[in-house]
């Protein structure tokens, strides 16, 4: 590999052997182990720095839903001796620190150019190049490009007509203002009632003049039940972090849960309760826990959203609002579950109104605020928790070209392919962390992107030794991948609501689970399977190929 400069048409394009693009928990990843490999590394961020979603949604109340000790790197022992968890579920601040932490500690930063979006990825199939282009008209070129642009990086706005006209502060969750907030006295309204809305509106509530919850669908949410880590909680994990690791690897979700091999009728209806009523009282989502059927099994699921329903008939003391606040329709855990510390609570304020924009819709934005069927609402502020286009939205945003011309944004209109998720028939030394058709969203992003680095580098290493210059998987082996991932997909109840996990969040996306849900321990068994009987599901040219070109 090396590092000579090739000229371009107009400016001289940079040469480089690896350009990473993202650098959130996946791009700062591979930036250290491409950097440690000693190859030339360039990687591009659209953000001022690190951190990726955590960089971006500094709304108030954001906040980890997994553990902080699982949501964590694990590939530096040193960082994890060195680093000390405050929370349990640690909030954006002290995530932020501690990203910026492990940047400033590998002295990554020099690596990545930040305020540069890439705009263009186009194969070169002679010189079997990747050629970079940036917004500031900067061209790359590299052997291997690696896509770190994340599941839940291109927000998106609601499809009401008239947004354009509000006059009062706009604010999107996912590009929160860098600068304090002010809420009291204000009319604040909120349209999105996920996990991000969720976690502002119990944050907001008792600071607004008054706050009005636009739901269209409500979420259903448990307890998160936080708590500050003591020093010899901490002592004891920082003693037994290998394990920890060890643990996550082998688990589902990649993080330490309680998991059960516990049909949910196997148990008495009294027993059931019990143990429903404990994993409430424990929080977090240990729920998910309680029994093994919860996301295959119907019926079994339904009674457990029939207990969280109970719930909120007992915290919400309106029982107007309580009907209106209980989700259903589709199974608990479906969509993704949302941890909480007050959000029921939050509508027993006297200055929390809920909109039920199922019975009553939202007609339009108008210039004081939103417009009802029932009236106009009255703003100062418009809070969006609306979303994003998940998966395959970052990908498909701007022009990534492969062979024979074709672009990822053509190819995924029919819905995302790929293999295991790291990679796509047609573009060669093309790599993905957490792509679609993996367990991105899933499972521990972490665990998942340390994985995905690991399993590149390993690739580039084999190739490397073999003297191969490209590599891609091929289209059977994608096929069959793809295969799985919807069998797989049919065979569980996240299939069955109306999420950004099935794509129904975006008008004129295709819709389907590309996602692996049979489990992390799983996905990584199917990626050291494709590697075996040297790289059999892959197709790879020889150096020498390019040498003689
Ligand atoms: P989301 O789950 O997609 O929720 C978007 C919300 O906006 C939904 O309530 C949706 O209602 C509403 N909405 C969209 N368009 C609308 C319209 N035209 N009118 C009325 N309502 C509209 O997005 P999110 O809350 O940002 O969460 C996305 C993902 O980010 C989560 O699933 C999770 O994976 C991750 N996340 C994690 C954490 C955490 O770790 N604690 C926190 C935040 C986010 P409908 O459902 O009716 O469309």
């Amino acid at each position: 590999m090396n590092d000579t400069a090739t000229a371009h048409a107009g400016a001289p394009a940079k040469r480089l052997d690896v350009i990473i693009v993202g650098a959130g928990f996946g791009g700062m990843y591979a930036v250290y182990k491409f950097r440690e490999m000693g190859l030339a590394i360039q990687g591009f961020e659209a953000g001022g720095d690190v951190g990726g979603v955590w960089y971006w949604n500094r709304y108030p109340g954001a906040r980890v839903d997994l553990p902080s000790i699982d949501y964590s790197f694990g590939f530096s022992r040193e960082i994890e001796q060195e680093w000390t968890w405050k929370e349990q579920f640690a909030a954006q601040p002290e995530l932020l620190e501690y990203i910026n932490f492990v940047a400033d500690r590998l002295d990554l930063r020099k690596h990545i150019q930040f305020n540069t979006r890439v705009t263009r990825a186009v194969w070169d199939e002679r010189r079997q190049l990747w050629q970079v282009t940036t917004d500031h008209g900067d061209v790359f070129e590299a052997p291997y490009c690696i896509m770190s642009t994340g599941p839940l990086s291109l927000p998106r706005d609601p499809d009401i007509a008239g947004l354009s006209r509000f006059k009062g502060e706009l604010l999107r969750a996912a590009k929160w203002p860098h600068h304090p907030v002010a809420f009291a006295g204000k009319r604040v309204g909120i349209i999105g009632t996920g996990s991000t809305g969720i976690q502002i509106i119990q944050e907001i509530g008792p600071q607004c003049g008054e706050l009005f919850v636009f739901q269209r669908t409500p979420s259903f949410t448990m307890p998160m039940r936080n708590q500050t880590l003591g020093a010899d909680y901490v002592s004891e994990v920082k003693r037994n972090y290998a394990g920890i690791r060890e643990a996550a690897l082998n688990s589902a979700v990649g993080g330490v849960r309680p998991q059960s091999t516990r049909g949910f009728f196997t148990v008495t209806p009294s027993q059931r309760q019990e143990l429903l009523e404990a994993s409430w009282q424990q929080g977090g989502l240990a729920m998910l826990g309680t029994f093994a059927d919860l996301l295959t099994n119907a019926e079994a699921n339904e009674h457990v959203a029939e207990f969280v329903r109970g719930k909120i008939d007992e915290i919400v003391t309106d029982p107007a609002v309580a009907e209106a606040l209980k989700p259903r329709g589709y199974p608990i855990f479906a969509r993704r579950p949302c941890l909480d510390t007050s959000y029921y609570e939050t509508y027993n304020l006297p200055n929390v109104h809920l909109k039920n924009c199922l019975t009553d819709k939202i007609v339009e934005i108008t210039e004081k605020g939103v417009r009802l069927e029932s009236g106009e609402v009255e703003l100062d502020m418009l809070i969006l928790a609306t979303g994003y286009d998940g998966l395959t939205g970052a990908l498909m945003a701007f022009d990534v070209i492969g062979r024979d011309g074709l672009s990822i944004n053509q190819l995924w209109k029919a819905g995302a392919r790929s293999y295991l998720g790291l990679m796509i028939a047609g573009f060669p030394n093309l790599f993905m962390t957490t792509g679609p058709t993996g367990p991105a969203a899933l499972a521990n992003i972490i665990r998942i992107s340390e994985h995905d680095v690991d399993w590149i580098a390993e690739a580039m290493r084999h190739m490397e030794r073999n003297h191969l210059a490209t590599m891609e998987p091929t289209a059977e082996a994608e096929e069959r991948w793809m295969a799985l991932v919807a069998t797989l997909a049919q065979r569980t109840l996240v299939s069955q609501a109306k999420t950004w996990y099935v794509g129904a969040n975006v008008a004129g996306k295709a819709q389907g689970l590309t996602l692996f849900t049979g489990g992390f321990q799983k996905y990584r068994e199917y990626c050291r399977a494709a590697t075996e009987g040297n790289y059999r599901d892959f197709t790879f040219a020889p150096a020498e190929a390019l040498a003689t070109a």
